[in-house]
């Protein structure tokens, strides 16, 4: 009795003591940053190696804002590891954002002189000679960078920012060229591309450039503006100079004995040519044809309006508020206010949409598109036709899986990806989801999951489909919510950190490394080293993920971000951006911006990536530097970021590097994603067919 009550009491001293002094590392991911820089500070006065804890301080009191004292907490830690270069480093940085350049500058070469090879440090240097106009060592230090991180894009448009600067038109226009042929997506790189462009008067390439940019950032200001200003200049017309994909041919695919068996699945309803939220787009006018041949019939009479021959194809206008069907030479067949059907005549066959610069929805204009299954068209007022694809679920899976990863990736990744997309569609349909008003069950882009139809299958994804058919993730006998994303940047990030995405048992937070190694959360400083850094990782996989995934950066100038501030919140001149709360996988999530009329603070996922900037960010793993004047006003911003999604359950790329360099098979990897889940294999019921009318 008496044990059991000392027991008692120490263990309410002990929460008590705790509840006193809450470790510095969670005042740190609450965002209680000057509470936790003084925690660590306090923890270093009382330790006997207390550099560490100085160091947690100073990345504490940077991301508050406080350069000049995270910089002198930097100095204290100096004292304790006076030979380490990442110290002086992370110092030179502190002191470039104040302008201060010479100390910058200093603090820089004292790291080379320890570490001969240390690319941040290049970095550095090659960023305070720019700003000191030295344009022979700016270049020097640049191209030793590269040499020392060749994958990463963020280093060519750091190249063609300077090279500007210097007016050496040339070697910016190659080096943007470069950072795109390393990234893509990259946004930032194309725009000053399409400038440089039409400032040579090559007004067909400019405007390729901004339509492009329109791909990765739909309705991006600049570039639709440009796009209209560049109209009148074109020498060729648009489909010359971007030529649509046609589709000529019926698909033929390596022999699948399995795909009938496929089409016994249940069927869905898919939104196609869905804008970045998922809605319809708008859809004035519509060219299709069946190498089968179509009819059109209307859904509710099943009466049939039109048998269209095979590879003729006919057109659908929105006029009116209807849907004006017309056959080749313009005849009206008929005008619905109610949904039509495109059925191809045979079974196994499919519906295809050409490309025509008619077209307002760009899924439409630029490409031809494929689908199996058949087609609904209807009137939405006041905005187009909708297009739903119908079509039976494992068909469908044979369009999303090589949509949503590469088809030449590790065999066993693109199994786990098909029993997860097929894990999401059955939630979806069980639980009417999102699109439940907009009448069907997912939209066919990343919004949902992305399906670029027919068009898109490949054999190694069509047998990876064939080869789980049926099978689902479940959690305790229910299906399991499936998420998915690109590349975690290293560390996926449990549900529940997330503001609005629940708390499942299975989605966790965890380093995404080697299954057989572990690894505790970083602190601030490892944090600090790890996202500007380029270390292990599962979906750090050169050569079949692109580094610019993993690893990416922006700079963007302060009248740019207080520009798109403004428009969603009116707080005036930008002064600060504070990251504030994190998840222990160091993703952001919750950010303040601090501006001269008033501040706000952001906490919803997909909020916080689209404020920073014109182009949304990548994800929410990001560390942002501040870079001043003398006289402490911003002049841009640095932020440094890893992966490219939201970080919940199954990480695309991370998923290939256990399949393609540990050897995992699907369902390993699967549980590695998501602990405590099993795989199971449902049984599509078919429904009775209805009985003959009498
Ligand atoms: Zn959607
Ligand atoms: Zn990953």
């Amino acid at each position: 009795m008496r044990r059991l009550n000392l027991i008692l009491l120490f263990a309410v001293f002990q929460s008590a003591a705790y509840a006193a002094a809450p470790a510095p590392y969670d005042l740190y991911l609450k965002g209680d940053l000057l509470a936790a820089a003084s925690a660590y500070m306090s923890e270093a006065a009382s330790n006997q190696d207390g550099g560490r804890a100085f160091l947690n301080a100073a990345m504490c009191l940077r991301q508050a804002g406080r350069y000049h004292d995270a910089a002198g907490a930097m100095l204290k830690a100096l004292a304790f590891s006076p030979h380490d270069a990442d110290i002086y480093t992370e110092l030179g940085w502190l002191k470039f954002h104040q302008a201060d350049y010479d100390g910058a500058r200093m603090a820089f070469e004292t790291a080379i002189t320890i570490q001969e090879l240390h690319p941040r440090a290049e970095l550095g240097l090659a960023s305070v000679y720019s700003n000191l106009g030295d344009k022979e060592k700016t270049l020097a230090h640049l191209e030793k960078y590269r040499r020392l991180r060749p994958d990463f894009a963020g280093v060519d448009y750091i190249l063609a920012w300077n090279y500007m600067n210097f007016n050496m038109q040339k070697e910016a226009e190659d080096a943007l060229i470069e950072a795109l042929r390393k990234d893509p997506s990259f946004t930032e790189a194309r725009l000053p591309l399409a400038g440089i462009y039409a400032r040579q008067g090559k007004f067909n390439e400019a405007w390729n450039q901004y339509y492009r940019v329109l791909d990765y950032a739909p309705g991006h200001p600049v570039a639709s503006k440009m796009m209209k200003v560049l109209e009148g200049k074109l020498t060729k017309q648009p489909e010359e100079i971007r030529p649509p994909f046609r589709i000529t041919r019926p698909l033929v695919m390596a022999p699948l004995d399995a795909l009938a068996s496929l089409s016994d699945s249940v069927r869905i309803r898919v939104g196609i040519g869905s804008t970045n939220t998922g809605k319809q787009g708008r859809n004035n006018f519509l060219k299709f044809k069946s190498f089968e041949g179509l009819a059109v019939t209307g859904k509710a009479s099943g009466k049939v309006f039109a048998q269209i021959p095979p590879d003729e194809a006919w057109t659908a206008a929105y006029e009116d508020g209807k849907v004006a069907l017309k056959g080749r030479d313009g005849t009206v067949y008929g005008r619905f206010q109610g949904k039509i059907l495109l059925k191809p005549a045979k079974k196994g066959g499919s519906v295809v949409f050409e490309a025509s610069s008619k077209c307002s929805n760009p899924w439409f204009r630029g490409s031809d598109r494929q689908y199996r299954g058949y087609i609904e068209l209807y009137p939405i007022p006041g905005r187009g036709i909708g297009v739903v694809n119908v079509v039976e679920n494992e068909l469908y899976l044979l369009g999303v899986v090589p949509s949503e990863v590469a088809p030449q990736w590790p065999y066993e990744s693109l199994k786990a990806q098909a029993v997860i997309a097929r894990t999401q569609v059955l939630i979806r349909r069980a639980r009417g989801g999102v699109h439940k008003k907009d009448g069907y069950h997912l939209c066919d882009g990343e919004h949902c999951q992305a399906y670029n139809g027919m068009s898109a299958e490949a054999n190694t994804t069509s047998r990876a489909v064939v080869e789980t058919e049926g099978e689902i993730l479940t959690y305790h006998g229910r299906p399991a919510y499936s998420f998915y994303h690109a590349n975690c940047g290293g560390w996926t990030q449990a549900s529940k950190e997330v503001t609005g995405w629940g708390d499942s048992p299975y989605l966790v937070t965890k380093p995404d490394i080697a299954p057989s190694k572990s690894e505790s959360p970083l602190d601030p400083w490892a944090f600090q080293l790890w996202i500007t850094g380029n270390p292990q990782a599962n979906c750090n996989y050169p050569g079949r993920v692109r580094s610019s995934e993993f690893r990416w950066m922006k700079i963007i100038r302060q009248k740019d971000m207080t520009f798109r501030v403004n428009r969603d919140y009116d707080v005036g001149e930008l002064l600060d951006v504070i990251p504030l709360r994190r998840s222990p996988s160091g993703n952001v999530n919750s950010i303040k911006l601090v501006g001269r009329k008033r501040s706000v603070t952001v906490t919803k996922e997909h909020l916080i990536r689209n404020i920073l900037g014109f182009t949304s960010l990548k994800s929410t793993l990001f560390e942002i530097e501040i870079n001043r004047f003398k006289n402490g006003r911003v002049r841009n911003y640095w932020i440094y970021g890893g992966g490219w999604g939201h970080a919940i359950g199954m990480c695309q790329s991370g998923a290939a590097g256990l399949a393609g360099k540990f050897g995992r098979n699907y369902r390993e990897i699967l549980d590695f994603y998501f602990p405590g889940t099993d795989i199971r294999r449902i049984k599509y019921v078919k429904m009775p067919a209805k009985p003959p009318a009498p």
